[in-house]
């Protein structure tokens, strides 16, 4: 019989009902997704070491010829152990296995044998307790060269795995499928596919390792970058409504303050796509506090103008009202009407509020994922704004757009993506980077200290409380958790019940978490806005948006437990009003990479700096670790680290996709399967 890429796993001499049960639960049913099952890590067992030069402790590749008989021994009933001695040139060691007795028939006397595990024994008198055994005679899969390292499952050992993949790579080798064009693979230096697929599986050495992945980075990005010129290409085909321009100016002459000139810039761009035929997808990237919102309210102010209705989508309920106030402050005298609909609302107004939606007497929505909501119909929606996407399901805000034909959409982050990263990431969505402060806003002075500046701080809090200015103070945790309490690590309720009875008993403190109900939460935010508590105790609930700009000071607890664009977002809280701002980042554990993060936080207040800070201490895994950036998930490839495999994949997809914009090329009809699986798995992301 013969295998191809679609023959079941089971196929695999090994492989019964149970084991293909297991491998369904990696994701793998045929052969194909057997060998494209690429390894986690590498362990290099191509070293040979002489037995006596094996460390006790290391894991270490031994070429022994077997001295004794294996002799099984059973303990008792549940332990068998199989003893033997080996040779080398020069010493003998002994071999034992527990619980694998077949090994005593397996093994044979006077043939050699490569062994690979962990050294135990003492310096002179190693042992080896349940090596992997491989004979000298046949091809080294586990042994005697670099191994590859799977993630498993429950029911699926290790080695079985390694050599099921071989098995795998020998039955359909001749059949893998390549999506890449041949002339993309000659013209970028790539490894052909079969070549790839072995050497990322068992690679001949280092250097052959590094030409298979740069091979299928590259592939990865590649078909990642032509689905999405392909979603570019599907968008510019829909048909938008497409508004008639307005003379912007009318809009911001009712602005109590002159727009700045990339706040401009960014509105002409959108006012651009939006009289367009076809559907504005933008991303507008500004730092904290560099005025998003105003771009967005003239977008909706368009949208109201031209006779149709614009959602604005906020992440939190308290985020959602604030907006809700300003857009409304903006707005209405300009003659809209604003809405706003979040879960928290009693039934009857809301019932109230989605028939104005829906009767079209609201021009502008303002709400949560209640917007969501199937009750929740639009007369004419024709504008979706998104703030702070990295917090919002890409999911949520495809099932917006549906709700009205082919709307507009404007997203708006503040996580300060390194500029190269941030216009190959979002590809094809157009992007507006609005990259200046309005005029007179001073940087937050910042200052990372321990333990031993906490008196003074106190003092400072207590003097800017007398001045009437007011105060965050950040936790990394809500409660203290019993089981596992962690003596410095501050969290909301049992330190802010502290600060009340020990420290400030004269100031009116507040506290706020995420635990809490919408209603309460947005009642507390109101009081701390309204100047009624001096000092609000939080988590980083408060991390996004929130303005008030009589706060000053910004104390942030355990501050090392933050990443760094997190700090620089808890700290854009302080910089809003006309006031001097402060940041105190408190911490007392203080590694290298921890001390010099809290520096780069002091010494700028640029959030793209920090954000290029933030991936060079920290790698790309933290900085990407998390889906909530809202990228496709990729197998191989690296956002941060791959940028120039990235940049080169993106061109030569561009110009493959000009040529051939829906793939139908023959040459290119494995391609076209890819670009289809990924579009699929990222249909969310990438819209
Ligand atoms: P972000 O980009 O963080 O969402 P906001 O839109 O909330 O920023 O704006 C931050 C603050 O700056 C608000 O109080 C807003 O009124 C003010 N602001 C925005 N644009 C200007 C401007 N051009 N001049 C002066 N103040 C502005
Ligand atoms: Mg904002």
């Amino acid at each position: 019989m013969s295998a191809d890429l679609n023959t079941d796993v089971r196929y695999i001499k090994g492989i019964g009902e149970t084991r293909a049960k297991s491998l369904e639960k990696l994701g793998i049913t045929t052969l194909g997704e057997l060998v494209s099952y690429f390894p986690r890590a590498y362990e290099d067992r191509s070293v040979i070491v002489p037995i006596r030069e094996l460390i006790p402790g290391e894991s270490a590749c031994v070429l022994g010829t077997v001295a004794t008989q294996p002799r099984l021994s059973r303990i008792r009933r549940g332990l068998d152990i199989v003893r033997l001695a080996i040779i080398d040139e020069h010493d003998t060691m002994a071999v034992t296995y527990f619980n694998q007795s077949y090994m005593k028939d397996q093994l044979k006397v006077g043939e050699s044998y490569y062994f690979y595990g962990r050294v135990g024994g003492k310096p002179g008198a190693p042992e080896l307790t349940n090596p992997v055994a491989e004979k000298e005679s046949a091809a080294g899969t586990l042994t005697g060269r670099i191994v590859p390292v799977y993630r498993l499952a429950a029911g699926i050992p290790r080695n079985f795995m390694q050599r099921a993949v071989r098995q795998g790579l020998d039955a359909c080798g001749d059949t893998l499928p390549d999506p890449l064009p041949k002339r993309v693979v000659a013209e970028h230096g790539l490894a052909r596919a079969r070549y790839a697929y072995e050497n990322i599986h068992f690679p001949k050495s280092p250097g052959d390792l590094d030409i298979a992945r740069r091979r299928f980075i590259f592939e990865e990005l590649f078909v990642l970058s032509c689905a999405m010129a392909g979603m570019k290409a599907g968008r510019d085909r829909k048909n938008a409504l497409s508004f008639s321009l307005r003379d912007p100016e009318s809009f911001f002459g009712g602005l109590p303050f002159r727009p700045t000139s990339a706040q401009r810039r960014a509105v002409e761009d959108a006012f651009r796509d939006m009289s367009g035929e076809h559907p504005m997808s933008r991303l507008v990237q500004g730092d904290v506090g560099s005025g998003k919102t105003v771009v967005a309210a003239a977008c909706c102010w368009l949208a109201a103008k031209n006779g149709h209705q614009a959602a604005f989508m906020a992440p939190t309920e308290i985020l959602a009202q604030q907006h809700y106030k300003t857009l409304s402050e903006m707005l209405e005298p300009l003659g809209l009407h604003v809405a706003l609909l979040t879960g928290g609302m009693k039934a009857a107004e809301k019932r109230r509020t989605q028939e104005a939606i829906s009767g079209g007497l609201a021009d502008v929505v303002v709400g949560t994922h209640a917007l969501l909501s199937e009750k929740t119909e639009f007369h004419s929606l024709a504008l979706v704004v998104a703030d702070e996407q990295h917090r919002f399901g890409v999911q949520q805000r495809a099932a917006l757009s549906q709700k009205g034909k082919s709307p507009h959409v404007l997203v708006m982050s503040a996580t300060p993506i390194p500029r190269t990263l941030a216009l190959l990431i979002y590809g094809e969505l157009d992007v507006s980077i609005i990259d200046e402060l309005p005029p007179g806003r001073k940087p937050v002075r910042t200052f990372a200290v321990g333990e031993e500046m906490r008196e003074r701080i106190n003092a400072f809090i207590r003097r800017l409380v007398a001045e009437g200015r007011q105060v965050f103070v950040i936790c990394p945790m809500v409660d203290e958790n019993e089981e596992n309490p962690q003596d410095d690590v501050k969290s909301v309720t049992e330190y802010s019940a502290w600060l009340r009875k020990e420290v400030f008993p004269e100031l009116r403190i507040a506290s706020l978490h995420g635990k809490m109900k919408p209603r309460e939460k947005a009642e507390i935010m109101d009081a701390f806005a309204a100047g009624e508590t001096d000092l609000l105790v939080s988590t980083t609930v408060v991390e996004v948006g929130v303005d008030v700009p009589n706060a000053a000071l910004i104390v942030v607890e355990n501050a090392d437990r933050f990443g760094l664009s997190q700090l620089h977002q808890l700290r854009g809280r302080v910089c809003r009003g006309e006031h001097e701002s402060y940041c105190v980042l408190f911490s007392s554990h203080g590694g290298e990479v921890s001390r010099q993060r809290l520096e780069a936080m002091c010494k700028t207040n640029d959030g793209f700096k920090i954000a290029e800070e933030d991936l060079r201490l920290r790698g790309p895994g933290d900085f990407f670790g998390s889906r909530q950036h809202g990228l496709p998930e990729m197998r191989v490839a690296n956002f941060a680290t791959d940028v120039n495999i990235l940049n080169e994949a993106r061109q030569a997809a561009q110009e493959l996709m000009a040529g051939d914009p829906e793939l139908k090329d023959p040459e290119n009809a494995a391609l076209r399967l890819r670009v289809r699986k990924i579009v699929a798995e990222n249909e969310d992301t990438l819209n």
